[in-house]
């Protein structure tokens, strides 16, 4: 007899009918601003890779050193024998970065998330977050099975609503940038609301580092607050890093309370020793090389002044991720194919990762693209959104 479950077909035909099929591209060689994608050459301009650090030398010096130290697989997690000095010092390093008494590695930054809100949290608590919030961070909240509030974006009106409505522990989660709209977080009205209503608060600032603040320190820098301000930070290495995993940043007692409760940490395998080794690599030039930051706003500027020219439809956002609002799936993929013609490669994104009526080409850039390349890119959006 046919087994039903597996009658997959009529889904995945209602996804192609509404433009919201999503298939993979296959890519050869290294992330750069240059990609080979089916044997031709294009322009990326889709990676978080914001300050081309993913192919730098030093980074991948340090990767095979790594390797040549440690071998390839961490063998087990953390808490088994998966926790290497390499691990420790890049912890160690992250923590005096972010200015914080520890750091927390995580295999991925969606294990971070659902990790550390379903360990401070659960049933009869109550979760409070923006209703842009990266999956991760939605995902952790209904994990932990606390109480589950979405507030309007970036809305600290509303949220304060929503907290004066909670009479249990509290947690403010938020996107220190948001992955889809390039915007920020209104981040000292949330930390003087969760320190008023003695929430927690916690801002994933997976977009921030590396691209805003002095020293690359992210939202919390760019905002000038203090650790005392945002208690729980957390951060992602496979973007303006270039590398892979994720962290979080705090006190200690709150590290130590994540050691002890967070599943996602507790239960997985530690990232390989040579990944962090190739990170403290990134972290080094990351905070040293203030150029790429420059390079990159410069170069966001000149995107921005040439996009308003010609009367497209930006958000309000000065960081690497510069969203060109389209507004319907099948025009947004259109566009993003016809670009990719023309050697450009950006990608359209459709709900549900954005809200319906929302789809946009997302831009990234690094401060590895030239003017040239940025020009380029403005003639060609020309072109195709005619
Ligand atoms: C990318 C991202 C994550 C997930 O990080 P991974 O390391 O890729 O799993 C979490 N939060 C935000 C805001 C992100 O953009």
């Amino acid at each position: 007899m046919e087994n039903s479950f597996y009658d997959f077909a009529g889904e995945l035909e209602r996804l192609k009918q509404q433009s919201l099929y999503r298939s993979r591209r296959i890519i050869d060689g290294p992330q750069d601003v240059m990609l080979s994608v089916d044997g031709r050459q294009v322009v990326n301009f889709c990676s978080n890779d914001y300050l081309g650090l993913a192919n730098h030398p030093e980074v991948i010096a340090a990767f095979k050193n790594g390797v040549d130290r440690y071998g390839v697989g961490s063998g087990s997690a953390h808490l088994i024998c998966g926790h290497s000095s390499a691990h420790h010092a890049l912890e160690e390093e992250l923590a005096a970065f972010t200015g914080r008494e520890r750091a927390l590695l995580f295999s991925t930054g969606y294990m971070a998330n659902m990790g550390v809100i379903s360990a401070l949290l659960g049933r009869g608590d109550c979760v409070l977050e923006d209703r842009l919030n990266h999956a991760s961070l939605l995902d952790g909240g209904l994990l932990s099975g606390a109480r589950f509030k979405r507030y309007r974006h970036a809305d600290s009106d509303d949220l304060q609503t929503k907290l004066a409505g909670c009479d249990t522990k509290i947690m403010v989660v938020s996107d220190g940038v948001f992955s889809m709209d390039g915007d920020l977080a209104p981040l000292p009205e949330l930390s003087r609301l969760a320190s008023q209503y003695q929430a927690g608060l916690l801002i994933d600032d997976a977009h921030g580092f590396g691209v805003l603040g002095a020293t690359g320190g992210g939202i919390v820098q760019h905002f000038g607050l203090t650790p005392q301000e945002v208690p729980m930070l957390m951060g992602t290495l496979g973007k303006a890093f270039g590398t892979f995993g994720a962290f979080v940043a705090g006190s200690e007692a709150l590290i130590e309370m994540l050691i002890q409760k967070a599943r996602t940490y507790v239960f997985t395998t530690a990232l390989p020793a040579a990944v962090a080794e190739a990170t403290r690599a990134s972290l080094r030039l990351l905070q040293q090389e203030s150029w790429r930051r420059d390079k990159l706003q410069r170069l966001i500027r000149r995107f921005r002044d040439g996009a308003r020219q010609q009367g497209l439809q930006l958000m309000d956002s000065f960081t690497a991720i510069q969203p060109v609002l389209i507004g319907d799936s099948e025009r947004a993929v259109a566009a993003s194919n016809r670009l990719l013609e023309q050697g450009f490669w950006v990608s359209a994104i459709r709900p549900p990762t954005v809200p319906a009526g929302t789809a946009r080409l997302r831009i990234t850039f690094s401060a590895n693209h030239t003017e040239t390349q940025v020009d380029a890119l403005l003639e060609a959006l020309a072109k195709v959104l005619i």
